[in-house]
C-alpha cells in the first residue's frame, strides 16, 4: 500500500491508580511535565501532546506548580496538550457504571477548566470494556474512542478501525491499537543506523491491519518523557518513505479521527464492525483481562448508564460530585 498518511502521535499516561506509590510517581512526573511544557513553548515543530486521557495528572502537578497554570492553560487552550475525557484511567470493569460516569464528569470539568476536552474516549491501558461503553462515550458527547487490549478476534474487528455499537444502538467510531499496543513507536531512534529496520518492523504491523490510508503512529509509553526529537524523527522517516506523507498529530485528535473515518469508508465501502457485547478477550501476549470472568459485572455496567438529562444536570457541578462522599473512580472516598 502506498500513499500513506502516518500521525504520529506522542504521548504517555500514567498508570497513578495501581503501579507505583503517588509519592514516586509524584518525583517523576513533576520534572517530566516541566520539560514537556518548556519543549512544546521552544518548539513549533513538536505541535502536540497527548497526555493519554487522564486529568489527574495536572491536578497532581499544579498542586506543586501552581505558578504554571497559566502556560498549561495556554498548551490546553491551542490544542498543542491533549488532555481527558477522564479523570484517571480507571479499569472499566471493576468499579460501577456510576463510577465510570463521575470518572468522565470529574475529567470532563477539569479539562474545560484549563481550555478544553480530547474529544476522543482514549483508554488506552484497560484490560476490557464493558459492553455499554460506546453508549456511555455517546450520553458525554464522544463520537470517537482508541482502545487496546480486550478487543479483537470477533467478526469485524479484523481492522484497525471499526464501528463499535453499544446495546442502545449507538456506535461510536472507534481505532484499535495493534498488538503492541501504544508503544508501537516508542523505539523508534530519532537518530541513527537502526531506523530502517525498526520502522520496517513497525510499518508492516501497522499497515496489515489499515482500514484506510490515514494511520496513527503512537510514540511513547506509560510514564515515560517524549521523543527526545520528534520533529527530527518524522523527517527521517518522510526521507525514508518518500512516497508516504508523515505528520505530527494536529491540534484535535477528533479531526484525525473524522479524517480516517471517512478514508477507511470509501477504501471498504463501509466502516465495518458492530460487537455488541463486553470485550473481554484475552488481550495481546495471551494477557487476561482482569475480572473477564465476573459475570456481575455485565449487570453492574448496565443499569446506572440509564442517566436522564436532568440526572446528569446535578452532576455536573464538580463541587457538588464531591460533596455527595461517594465512592471516587479511583477507590477513594472523595468529601
Ligand atoms: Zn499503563
Amino acid at each position: 500500500m502506498s500513499g500513506l498518511i502516518f500521525h504520529l502521535i506522542a504521548h504517555t499516561h500514567w498508570d497513578r491508580e495501581w503501579h507505583l506509590p503517588r509519592a514516586t510517581f509524584h518525583a517523576r512526573l513533576v520534572p517530566m511535565l516541566d520539560d514537556l511544557i518548556e519543549r512544546l513553548q521552544a518548539d513549533a515543530g513538536f505541535r502536540t501532546f497527548l497526555l493519554d486521557g487522564q486529568t489527574v495528572l495536572l491536578e497532581d502537578y499544579l498542586g506543586v506548580r501552581p505558578e504554571r497554570e497559566n502556560d498549561l492553560r495556554a498548551l490546553v487552550k491551542t490544542g498543542r496538550l491533549q488532555v481527558g475525557p477522564w479523570y484517571v484511567l480507571a479499569d472499566e470493569l471493576i468499579p460501577s457504571g456510576e463510577s465510570l460516569i463521575r470518572n468522565l464528569l470529574l475529567g470532563t470539568a477539569d479539562a474545560e477548566r484549563l481550555g478544553g476536552r480530547l474529544d476522543v474516549l482514549y483508554s488506552p491501558d484497560a484490560f476490557g470494556h464493558p459492553a455499554v461503553l460506546p453508549t456511555l462515550a455517546r450520553e458525554f458527547g464522544l463520537k470517537y474512542g482508541v482502545l487496546w487490549r480486550g478487543l479483537g478476534g470477533e467478526p469485524g474487528q479484523e481492522r484497525d478501525f471499526f464501528r463499535w455499537r453499544g446495546p442502545d444502538g449507538r456506535d461510536i467510531l472507534l481505532w484499535h491499537l495493534p498488538p503492541d499496543g501504544y508503544e508501537i513507536g516508542a523505539g523508534l531512534p530519532g537518530a541513527g543506523a537502526r531506523l530502517p529496520d525498526i520502522w520496517t518492523q513497525v510499518r508492516a504491523t501497522l499497515v496489515q491491519r489499515a482500514a484506510g490510508k490515514h494511520i496513527p503512529l503512537f510514540i511513547g509509553a506509560d510514564h515515560h518523557a517524549p521523543h527526545p526529537t520528534l520533529a527530527r524523527l518524522r523527517d527521517l522517516l518522510a526521507d525514508l518513505e518518500p512516497a508516504s506523507s508523515f505528520r505530527i498529530l494536529d491540534v484535535a485528535g477528533r479531526a484525525w479521527h473524522a479524517r480516517a473515518a471517512q478514508a477507511a469508508a470509501r477504501a471498504s465501502g463501509a466502516v465495518v464492525g458492530a460487537p455488541g457485547g463486553a470485550a473481554r478477550g484475552a488481550g495481546p501476549a495471551g494477557r487476561k483481562p482482569r475480572s473477564a470472568a465476573c459475570p456481575r459485572h455485565r449487570v453492574a455496567h448496565a443499569g446506572p448508564l440509564a442517566i436522564s438529562r436532568h440526572d446528569r444536570g446535578m452532576y455536573r457541578g464538580r463541587r457538588l460530585v464531591r460533596g455527595r462522599a461517594s465512592p471516587h473512580p479511583s477507590g477513594r472516598v472523595r468529601r
